[in-house]
């Protein structure tokens, strides 16, 4: 497909509803009041460099759905940025937070922005102007942001001492991902490549495939990609490659994820760590595995190259990595794709732990949190999955359908307003 008629991620957002809405039989005014955001913030707004001049810069924040409870979603800093891309991850929140059941609405935002050059002081200042700027939106009850692609728990940090300035005292329920020392929660970093290992070790038990030494590809070394990697290799996997931004590296024999973080730690890529081939992200796809987790950006496995990738398991780390072409295709082929809005739910989910401890100030510790953890994940790719097969429908729709089912039975017991 050209770039021309490549689908936005709204679009496929929105395709994604259809399709369970239409399965499910949803009354025509719950399908126009899910299938659009309730509430969109653009937001223009000027950052002083270090040099002194000042630069213009546009952020988002999107509400897409607050029935079961405040808006609840990252925020990433993206020279790829878009309101429709925030619009696709803001439903997407939605529906993750209804799959794993905890009392969260949807909400995403974004900043279009490389961050990679800008200086610590820099990156401050644009966080802080742009948590300003949203904060009519922002609170603990309304809508509370999380780390999400290109940003980090000092991010988090920033966004809440500038929201608890304007209050005048502390409010660290009002985001997650926070460091340790202020609030933040034993587990938050690790939780969602944590959730991924979960919901692979469920797949493959499912499928009675043996996960010691099975070929694993991990596309994407963020916090996601480096932790679900970390954890599928703990479960017994052999990661046979990894790629980041720059490229991929691709080793039959085994990548020890590791020793990896060491050399990224010096070189701050994945390339060039000793070997292994050189393989492009496209390639790194198409390689033959058991288990492949796209943990970058969204629209990776398309059309024009699912016939190609025959994992036994796809899971989902990233947001929207398939498209809904990608995944008629994966489904006829028999991949079983367990989706983003399941697979990735871990980390919401301690986002969710970690907003009950700060609102009654008494924290847990980590064992409580990760079997907690387990406990939601596993639970919820039953459901999923009992759904799935039950029906013949691929786990994204039947996660759709619960999803959706959950929010719709909230609209109609709230009723409409006035
Ligand atoms: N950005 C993460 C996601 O896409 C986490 C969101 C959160 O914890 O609120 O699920």
């Amino acid at each position: 497909m050209s770039q021309a008629n490549k689908k936005t991620p709204y679009e496929i957002a929105q395709e994604q509803f259809d399709l369970a809405a239409e399965f499910m039989g949803l009354e025509e005014d719950l399908r126009a009041i899910l299938r659009v955001p309730k509430r969109e913030l653009t937001v223009n707004f000027p950052v002083r460099m270090d040099d002194g001049t000042v630069r213009s810069f546009t952020g988002y924040r999107v509400q897409h759905n607050t029935t079961r409870g405040p808006g609840k979603g990252g925020i990433r800093y993206h020279p790829g940025v878009s309101l429709d891309e925030v619009r696709a991850l803001a439903m997407w929140m939605t529906w993750k937070c209804a799959v794993v059941n905890i009392p969260f609405g949807g909400a995403k935002g974004g900043v279009i922005v490389d961050p990679t050059p800008l200086s610590l002081r820099e990156l401050e200042n644009l966080t802080r102007r742009y948590a300003t700027e949203i904060s009519p939106l922002i609170g603990a009850d309304g809508d509370i942001p999380a780390p999400d692609v290109n940003t980090n728990q000092q991010i988090m940090a920033w966004l809440m001492d500038t929201i608890s300035m304007h209050h005048g005292h502390l409010e660290s329920a009002i985001t997650t991902g926070k460091p340790l020392g202020l609030g933040g929660s034993l587990g938050r970093s690790d939780a969602t490549g944590r959730g991924v290992s979960f919901t692979v070790a469920q797949a493959a038990k499912f499928l009675e495939l043996d996960l010691d030494d099975a070929p694993t590809v991990v596309q994407g070394f963020g916090n996601v990609g480096s932790v679900s990697a970390l954890m599928l290799h703990e479960l017994g996997c052999k990661i046979i490659a990894i790629s980041d931004v720059n490229g991929g590296i691709y080793n039959p024999n085994g990548i020890d994820p590791h020793a990896l973080i060491k050399h990224i730690k010096r070189t701050r890529t994945v390339v060039d760590y000793p070997g292994c081939d050189r393989v492009t992200n496209d390639e790194l796809l198409e390689l033959k595995c058991d288990v492949l987790v796209p943990a970058a950006l969204e629209e990776q496995i398309t059309g024009a190259n699912a016939d190609r990738i025959r994992p036994k398991i796809i899971a989902e780390g990233a947001n929207g990595p398939t498209t809904p072409e990608a995944d008629r295709i994966l489904f006829a082929n028999n991949v079983m794709v367990v989706p983003d809005i399941l697979c990735n739910a871990g980390g919401v989910t301690v986002s969710y732990f970690e907003w009950v401890q700060d609102l009654q100030s008494f924290f847990w510790d980590e064992d409580e949190i990760n079997k907690r953890l387990k406990l939601v994940m596993d639970s919820s790719f039953h459901a999923v999955n009992d759904r799935a097969q039950a029906h013949r429908i691929p786990l994204r729709q039947a996660a759709n359908i619960l999803a959706i089912e959950r929010v719709a039975e909230a609209t109609r017991l709230r009723g409409i307003y006035p």
